[in-house]
Parts: structure tokens; C-alpha cells; sequence
């Protein structure tokens, strides 16, 4: 026993003289340590970041402590993936989408098309409830955050618009407004969308064009279904239909009443 303490205390005397940590060093290397962990978010979300190796987030050292940050890689992403999750969105793909007529088909080669040559261009589907225009644009959503590593939103007028236009005095107004003017991909489903016998008022025009007048400018994708027309848009507002027509123009789609002649490229 004794011999093995004196032994002990022999090997430590014979180690090299070096410096102890600083704590600078200290800091860092607990930073890297974590850093090279990996997490199960990968399995959990089915989206893999080397970044962070799938743990969602990163350690650094601020003012000499430790810190924890959201990866700047994926977390935004992952937000989007658990909100077309959540919302059951997630079941709207483009292999889920009936075709029972050919004016579906070629709606759906249009949109697919605008998907895998996802670049500059708006897509815009007007017309008729229920002719799958919210299925084509949530699938158009998923293959941006899957395929593209978009950050998504989704902007429902009815609801947005109208919680928007009562912080319109408060300054909650521009903090809540600037998350949809600078999302990477923002989905406004049913613009102008108002209550039967009711008109989309002045203060709905200029929501929609503060919100599409930012995103023009800064060159962001925006995807918009509505019950209008672009036609019946520019009608209610020159610029904000106008807008829309050039941003998109060959994905200016419009199902018509009659949808066996009526879907046509605008
Ligand atoms: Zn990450």
C-alpha cells in the first residue's frame, strides 16, 4: 500500500512542467467536446445538418462563459418541418394529389415544374375553393424545405390580416409584420379571402402590398392562393395585382368555373 502511494506520487513528480489550462483554453475545449456530439434530430425530423451534427444547436463562449445558440443551419427549418407536421399539411404531396381530369394533370405538371426549377418566380393559383389549390402549394412548401432547405410561413389572410390590421397603432405592428416580409418562402393562402357580401378594404390593400412590396424588393419566393383571379386582383389594386402578374408570370395559374376549359396559363 504504501510502496503504491509513494509510486503515485513519484509519477506525478516526473511529469513535464507544463502550463495549466487557461481558461480560455478550458472554455474552448469544453465548446469543442460538445460540438462534436451528435444528436437524434436527424431521426426525429428526417433532416440532416453537419453543422450542428443534429443536435439543433451549438456551444461558444460570450464574455468568457459558456453559451448555448439555435443552429443557424437548420433550426429555422426544423421550426417549418414541425409546422407542416402540426398543421397535417404534411400529407398534402404532390403524389397525394388526384388527377381525375386532364386540366389537373397539366395544373400539376405546371406546379411541379415551378418546383424543381424553383428559382426568382412567384406561383400564384386563383381561382374555385376546393380545386386544390392549398394541396398544390402545401406540396410546392414541403418540396422547399425538404429538397431546397427553405425556412417556411404561412400567412392565412383571413386570420393574419385581421389580427395584423388591429396592432396596426401598436408597435407590435412592425415586429409581427417583419417575420413575413423576410421568411425565405412565405405562403399566403386566400388572399383578399372576406367574409360573403364583404370587399377586401383599403386597409387589406395596403397590408398586401407592404408585405409583397418588401418581398418584391428583397427578391423572396412567395407563394399565393386566392378565390380571385389575377385579373380580379389587379382590379382591387393595380400595384399589388400588378406585382404578382410579373413576379410570376408563366405561374400566374387560374382554375376557372368551368374547369374542364378554364384552367389556363395567365
Ligand atoms: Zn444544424
Amino acid at each position: 500500500m504504501m510502496e503504491n502511494i509513494t509510486k503515485i506520487i513519484t509519477d506525478e513528480m516526473k511529469l513535464p512542467s507544463t502550463q495549466p489550462y487557461s481558461e480560455e483554453e478550458y472554455l474552448k475545449s469544453r465548446c469543442d467536446s460538445y460540438n462534436s456530439t451528435t444528436g437524434d434530430l436527424n431521426e426525429k425530423d428526417g433532416f440532416n445538418c453537419e453543422f450542428c451534427r443534429n443536435k439543433g444547436h451549438y456551444m461558444l463562449t460570450v464574455d468568457g462563459e459558456l453559451r448555448s445558440r439555435p443552429c443557424p443551419k437548420c433550426s429555422n427549418i426544423r421550426k417549418s418541418i414541425h409546422f407542416l407536421r402540426k398543421s397535417g399539411l404534411s400529407k398534402c404531396t404532390f403524389e397525394s394529389f388526384k388527377i381525375e381530369n386532364e386540366w389537373q394533370r397539366n395544373l400539376l405538371r405546371t406546379v411541379r415544374n415551378y418546383s424543381a426549377n424553383f428559382g426568382d418566380k412567384w406561383l400564384f393559383i386563383g381561382g374555385q375553393s376546393g380545386s386544390g389549390k392549398t394541396h398544390l402549394c402545401t406540396a410546392v412548401l414541403q418540396e422547399l424545405v425538404f429538397n431546397h432547405r427553405k425556412e417556411i410561413l404561412l400567412f392565412e389572410w383571413a386570420e393574419k390580416s385581421k389580427k395584423l390590421k388591429q396592432l396596426i397603432n401598436d408597435p407590435k405592428y412592425d415586429e409581427e409584420l417583419s417575420r413575413y416580409k423576410s421568411v425565405s418562402v412565405l405562403y399566403i393562402d386566400d388572399l383578399f379571402k372576406v367574409k360573403r357580401g364583404e370587399t377586401a378594404t383599403a386597409a387589406d390593400v395596403n397590408l398586401a402590398f407592404e408585405l409583397l412590396d418588401y418581398r418584391d424588393r428583397e427578391n423572396l419566393t412567395t407563394i399565393i392562393s386566392s378565390e380571385f383571379s389575377i385579373d380580379d386582383i389587379i382590379s382591387i389594386d393595380e400595384a399589388t395585382g400588378g406585382r404578382i402578374k410579373y413576379r410570376a408570370q408563366e405561374y400566374a395559374l387560374h382554375i376557372g368555373k368551368d374547369r374542364g376549359k378554364n384552367y389556363r396559363l395567365k
